[in-house]
């Protein structure tokens, strides 16, 4: 049987108050998933191993049942990988994010909303300032940019940006074994605040830090997304990235385009990992109305269109981790699984 794996990234959540106490996604009117909830089977499932941090590529390379290190696994590298920017072995990955401060306070961990060229203008100040000698800057269409140091053994610890926000500036600054290391990327976060004084996003942080790994286990199917960092992590175990026009990894993705190319891609394989990641980033923003109002999108163009669709399949749908938009974090907590057969086909 054919199985459509859909990871709608941080849906689930903390009972939220204004929400009488529901979660966003029972709060929110969502009745393509109630009927999936009722007439398929639900549960809970730990998706993070025990002492691992709670973020994405843990989350999904626990639910494809891959093995790996705690600690041994970066969005920065999957984000390289996903993006088609060779790193090897000796290289250092980090995450770039373009944020916004103000007054001395770190006011958004994902800049506002920049637009694609904005994001590529201020990748080539990034590079003309503080770029060369093994120190490259890479864009993608929006805040997630990388950074990536070559010919790099020292390591660098930093926390994730998306939990500094409304902390002073001071706390985004790096530390690493090597000190000319630190000095180098606390310089360059710092600088860079003067150089992108002009754009929305007012300046960088560097996090994630990450190096390539090998997975012994092999996925067989494909993956869709709108975000490198599963584009990533379907490539490192082996499955193929299917490209979709209008899949941004926000809320203005085409979520007909992303069922549409699901659909095809269910033809040739077995199994489709379906991402999509906006209801993530509105926990981010601690917005949480904001994500009703996006879950309540995707079950009225992706859930329910999915439901219409004339073919026999297995149907998961869950969260990768729990993303609270009261505190804007991640948490460890056990996700909701919804499983449904979806039996359309007369054939
Ligand atoms: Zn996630």
């Amino acid at each position: 049987m054919k199985h459509l794996l859909l990871i709608i990234d941080g849906m689930d959540d903390e009972p939220i108050p204004a929400f009488g106490n529901l979660t966003p996604s029972y709060f929110a009117d969502m009745p393509a998933l109630r009927y999936m909830r009722e007439k398929g089977t639900v549960s809970r499932r730990k998706t993070i191993p025990s002492g691992c941090i709670p973020g994405t590529e843990v989350a999904v390379l626990s639910i494809l049942g891959h093995d790996f290190q705690s600690g041994s696994v970066s969005r920065s590298w999957f984000e390289a990988l996903g993006a088609g920017i060779m790193v090897n072995e000796e290289d250092l990955c980090l995450r770039c994010n373009l944020i916004s401060h103000e007054n001395g306070i770190i006011t958004s961990h994902s800049g506002v909303d920049i637009s694609a060229r904005q994001c590529s203008e201020i990748i080539d100040v990034l590079n003309a300032n503080f770029g060369g000698e093994g120190i490259e800057f890479h864009g993608t269409r929006d805040f997630r940019c990388l950074l990536i140091l070559r010919d790099c053994s020292a390591n660098v610890a930093a926390y994730p940006t998306h939990t500094l926000v409304g902390r002073e500036l001071g706390r985004l600054l790096v530390s690493s074994e090597d000190p000319l290391l630190s000095e180098t990327l606390n310089e360059i976060i710092k600088n860079s605040r003067s150089v992108l004084a002009d754009y929305p996003s007012n300046g960088i942080s560097l996090w994630a830090p990450g190096r390539p790994v090998q997975f012994s286990g092999r996925t067989a199917g494909a993956v869709i997304a709108g975000v490198n960092i599963m584009k990533g992590i379907g490539r490192a175990v082996g499955m193929t990235v299917v490209d979709v026009d209008g899949a941004t990894g926000d809320d203005r993705t085409d979520y007909s385009a992303k069922l549409y190319a699901a659909m095809k891609a269910l033809e040739k394989f077995d199994f489709v990992l379906l991402h999509i990641e906006a209801p993530d980033e509105a926990s981010h923003q601690k917005d949480s109305a904001k994500k009703v109002r996006i879950l309540e999108e995707i079950d009225r163009r992706l859930l329910s269109p999915l439901l219409n669709q004339k073919i026999n399949m297995d149907v998961t749908v869950q969260s990768d981790h729990v993303t609270s938009s009261l505190s804007g974090q991640h948490l460890d907590w056990p996700v909701e699984v919804i499983q449904y057969k979806l039996r359309n086909s007369e054939k």
